[in-house]
């Protein structure tokens, strides 16, 4: 019997898996057509690595972390395994999560990746989806939406943040190479988060 946390990351894993095609056409387009291949590696990887009964949540999120760090490359491999690292923090030892708890594992991959990144708001990357899900998910908590709205609204804002990508031009990453003809691309790494959130986001 697998525990509902491994079936929420196996939830993430087969969303990014289902999907390699797709984020590796967008990344042919502004990357070097790598992105779809780079996830879906790595997450079949943390699916192997991954015991189906554990049930530290924290524990998991830090082996899915050090797996995507150590097996992804490319820029995203270190972006979202100090993600998964970060994001452990919150709920180190705990077996089940708040909304309060979501959002703060939110904040700490954001912060771990801009760590690692040194990227802002507005430059064409993963965070164009994960900054403004971020504020979307705490202006939900501070009015006291319930929480299946919560998370539908984080992700239709993270989903505005994707399409945002198409409007402006990358001065971050591989894309950054192509200038303004970066413009009217989608970001590859703003859709695996957005996929990623909307996976949670059924799972729950
Ligand atoms: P690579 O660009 O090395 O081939 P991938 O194709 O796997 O790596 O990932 C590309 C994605 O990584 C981009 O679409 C972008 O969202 C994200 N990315 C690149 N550089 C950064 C950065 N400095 N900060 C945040 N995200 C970034
Ligand atoms: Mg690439």
């Amino acid at each position: 019997m697998s525990t509902r946390l491994y079936q929420c990351i196996e939830a993430i894993g087969n969303r990014i898996i289902e999907n390699k095609d797709f984020l590796t056409d967008l990344d042919r387009e502004i990357g070097d057509a790598d992105h779809g291949v780079n996830m879906a590696r790595g997450f079949t990887e943390v699916l192997a690595a991954l015991s189906q009964d554990e049930t530290d949540i924290g524990a998991a999120l830090k082996k899915v972390g050090m797996t995507l760090l150590s097996k992804v490359g490319g820029a995203s491999g270190p972006l979202y395994g100090t993600a998964y690292m970060k994001a452990a923090g919150p709920v180190a030892g705990k077996t089940e999560i708040t909304l309060e708890d979501a959002r703060e594992m939110l904040k700490e991959a954001i912060a771990g990746i801009q760590m690692r990144g040194k990227a802002v708001q507005g430059e064409k990357t993963m965070l164009d989806a994960l900054i403004p899900a971020y504020e979307s998910l705490n202006s939900s908590i501070e009015n006291g939406v319930d929480a299946k709205t919560a998370l539908s609204r984080m992700c239709e804002t993270a989903a505005m943040g994707v399409e945002y990508t198409k409007t402006i031009q990358a001065t971050k990453g591989r894309a950054s190479y192509l200038g303004e003809r970066s413009i009217g691309h989608q970001d590859p790494g703003a859709t695996s988060s957005l996929l990623t959130l909307e996976a949670i986001r059924d799972f729950i």
